[in-house]
């Protein structure tokens, strides 16, 4: 069995502390930059031909209208 000592001890915990608080603030990170990237990178759409304003979460070019089926393409800005 090993024996530890106070201060080891404490050290551990402080270390283990702020691993846990690392973890969480590197998980919490990615998810935020996520949420963002995807919001980022959500297409937009205007339609030629009937006009209509459209979102997707697709990263390609080009898309269909919901209203007509017009393929238009990404709204860059
Ligand atoms: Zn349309």
């Amino acid at each position: 069995m090993i024996t530890l000592d106070l201060e080891t001890f404490l050290l551990l915990c402080i270390s283990v502390g702020l691993a846990v608080i690392m973890g969480l603030w590197y998980f919490y990170d990615r998810r935020e930059k996520h949420l963002y990237e995807a919001e980022r990178s959500q297409g937009v759409f205007h339609c030629v031909k009937c006009g209509k304003l459209y979102t997707n979460k697709k990263l390609k070019g080009t898309d269909n209208c919901p209203a007509c089926g017009f393929l238009n393409s990404r709204l860059k800005f």
